[in-house]
């Protein structure tokens, strides 16, 4: 590959004026393409798309430098405002830009509550202000506070460019309320994304439940929760249709085998359901709890069934490490595999981070007691290249994942990034350009983000992001290349 940014001086958030990829592997999700070929960025427009063929072609493969759209991730946590201790909008921005993301939509689960457009306005402002030029998008809580009592101003949110309704970090608890919501949001076109959780089910729940649970002593939080919570959404979405045509549901973060199934029963059957997937619930397994350190796919026997890393010696790492504790839990080899089919066949949509950042001190505490969450917007790419690496996934499907999959979902209002617009000469440069072929390491001091909490801490993950273009203007560069 031979590559020229601007001789070397551009700066994070300054317009690309020259940017030169030849010799790559082009991946363009929006035309379904893939191949040999190279670009040029001129004054932050992608002004050359070049696929070559024969000769010229020769050599060059999906394992070395790939040029793809920039990546769209449906579910981040940017914790500002309320909790800048463990993220800003800022570092979350630059955490975005160095995971490959040129657009991020941001949860409203910050304190207060993105419940009205006040809010939305305080966020934006610190974008502003971050210089990045990650797009940033929003989603509006769907109760007053995440109360679950009271709907929130969804109009008001939806004028002021909600591309979302959600609750996450809770589900919407009560039927009436989701029933109202997913009615008000289908008629402002807008989908309800749901965090799919039974919590009489899940109560007091500490890991998955199941055997690794149960030889750690820790409580069980079973796949019922999910599947309990995902069949009811869908009930009551089949209810509403008829006054609200428009209304759609999106399930975010499933990880169970029962929910896919039943999501991709609701999709044969016309409905209109999406879900994402993260890359921790596809990769890892509940064994991380207990020390194992060993992808999914690895933790499988021939028969498909979860292997026992007490007999089989898989435990590297101290058990009940607190950087696994994630809300879904990781769940069994089982239901992480049918994660990834489910991302394989089509049934989930996007993968999307969940990127949950939280202080030491909020982790650092007895497992049952810390907080839940995955900072996992930086490594996301590095997961999904493993299960490629693997042969369990194809590159070119790990990028519609991060792609069009994700700006399918939320429709007119993804924007006009990378993600909804794919390699296209003439628009603004929108691209990230990785190589799949090195490594890096995933330590404190590689990572952007304020939440070093993720149990893939000291370990290499494959494709390294050199550079990441955002609306025409340098989002990451590797300090390194
Ligand atoms: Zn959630």
């Amino acid at each position: 590959m031979a590559e020229t940014v601007n001789a070397g001086q551009v700066r994070v958030g300054d317009r690309v004026a020259r940017l030169e990829i030849s010799g790559a592997w082009l991946v363009d999700p929006v035309a379904g393409r893939e191949g040999p070929g190279e670009i040029v960025v001129r004054d932050g427009v992608l002004e050359a798309v070049t696929w070559l063929e024969g000769a010229d072609a020769e050599g060059v493969g999906p394992g070395g430098v790939v040029v793809a759209a920039g990546f769209l991730d449906l579910h981040v946590h940017l914790r500002e405002p309320g909790n800048e201790d463990a993220e800003t909008v800022a570092s979350g921005l630059a955490a975005a830009a160095h995971g490959g993301f040129t657009t991020v939509c941001a949860m409203a689960n910050t304190t207060p509550a993105a419940d009205e457009p006040g809010v939305f306005a305080r966020v934006r402002a610190a974008a502003a202000a971050s210089g990045s030029p990650v797009e940033l998008l929003l989603h509006g809580a769907v109760t007053v506070g995440r109360g679950g009592e009271r709907l929130a101003a969804l109009g008001e949110l939806a004028d002021a460019g909600a591309v979302g309704f959600s609750d996450d970090g809770s589900p919407v608890q009560s039927a009436v309320i989701l029933r109202n919501a997913l009615l008000y949001a289908g008629m402002l076109g807008i989908p309800l994304f749901e965090h799919a959780e039974d919590p009489v089910l899940t109560a007091g729940a500490e890991a998955n439940e199941g055997y690794v649970a149960t030889v750690l002593g820790l409580k069980g939080w079973p796949v019922a929760g999910e599947v309990a919570a995902v069949e009811r959404a869908i009930a009551v979405l089949v209810a509403v249709l008829p006054d609200a045509p428009r209304a759609r549901l999106h399930l975010t973060h499933l990880s169970t085998a029962g929910a896919l199934d039943a999501v991709r029963r609701a999709k044969a059957a016309g409905l209109p359901v999406t879900c994402d997937v993260t890359p921790h619930h596809l990769g890892l397994t509940d064994e991380w709890v207990a020390g194992a350190r060993r992808w999914a796919w690895e933790a499988l026997d021939g028969d498909g069934a979860a292997r026992d890393p007490w007999a089989d010696g898989a435990l590297v790492a101290h058990p009940y490490a607190t950087a696994c504790k994630v809300n879904p839990p990781l769940r069994a080899a089982e239901d992480a595999a049918a994660v990834l089919a489910a991302l394989v066949d089509g049934t989930a949509d996007a993968v999307a981070t969940d990127h949950a950042p939280h202080t030491q001190v909020d982790k650092e505490a007895e497992f049952g007691l810390a907080a839940n969450g995955i900072s996992g917007v930086e490594t996301a790419l590095g997961v999904l290249l493993a299960a490629v690496g693997a042969r369990r996934l194809t590159l070119a499907r790990a990028i519609e994942a991060l792609t069009v999959g994700p700006a399918r979902v939320l429709g007119a209002r993804a924007g006009g990034r990378g993600g909804a617009r794919g390699l296209t000469e003439g628009a603004p440069a929108d691209l990230v350009v990785l190589d799949v072929g090195a490594a890096w390491t995933v330590s404190p001091e590689a990572l952007a983000s304020r939440g070093r909490n993720t149990p893939l801490l000291g370990r290499d993950l494959p494709g390294r992001v050199l550079v990441t273009v955002a609306g025409g203007r340098l989002a990451y560069r590797d300090p390194e290349a």
